[in-house]
């Protein structure tokens, strides 16, 4: 009997180095705590069944139920943590920064409707940049454990939208919260996740 147990993975940074954006308190709970409690779930429940033999992304296609919540919060988690970085760059380049002004008119207008639509949904989720085969980028507003995944589109960037995310730094303070993830995402990551043939 084959036992995956998925880890933690250690985060490529110091847990202090993404403040002010967001504190080392919150990297304790958020993915020390949090995530850790999402991974420990999801080992729990593909014990012993056929999800034991599937990658996450798999799993994450064709559960549904906790199973689906954990395993798709798990992978939302690293996907979101490992976007940012203290130094990295602060703008897109390269064919990414082209199909955003494409799109949405300029990198400025970008991350305002990107924002937005992370206040407007309602409760916990998460506001995600995706893109489709043909490359066009979509904002994509998932509730709960949400990942474009599901919809066929290849995800691009997340912000976390659930109160754990933000509330020990921010309070209520939503949009301010998210704001300031401008100045800890790494576009290399996000460009490197964005392949136009
Ligand atoms: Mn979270």
């Amino acid at each position: 009997m084959k036992t995956v147990q998925y880890t933690l993975p250690e985060l490529p940074y110091a847990k202090d180095a993404l403040e002010p954006a967001i504190s080392e308190r919150t990297i304790d709970y958020h993915y020390g705590k949090h995530e850790q409690a999402y991974i420990d779930n999801l080992n729990n429940l593909i014990k012993d069944t056929e999800y034991e033999d599937m990658s996450l992304e798999e799993i994450i296609e064709k559960a549904e139920g906790p199973l689906f919540n954990n395993a798709s919060q798990a992978w939302n988690h690293i996907f979101y943590f490992f976007t940012f970085s203290p130094t990295g760059s602060r703008e897109p380049s390269g064919e990414l920064r082209k199909a955003i002004e494409l799109q949405f008119g300029s990198f400025e207008a970008f991350k305002k409707d990107f924002v937005e639509a992370g206040v407007k949904i309602f409760g916990s989720g998460w506001v995600w940049l995706a893109c489709d085969e043909d490359g066009k980028l979509l904002i994509i507003q998932k509730s709960n454990a949400g990942n474009p995944i599901t919809d066929g589109l290849t995800p691009l960037l997340v912000f976390d939208v659930w109160e754990h995310a933000y509330y020990l730094d921010y309070q209520n303070r939503r949009a301010e919260a998210l704001n300031k993830l401008w100045d800890i995402v790494d576009w290399d990551v996000v460009s490197s996740r964005f392949e136009v043939d």
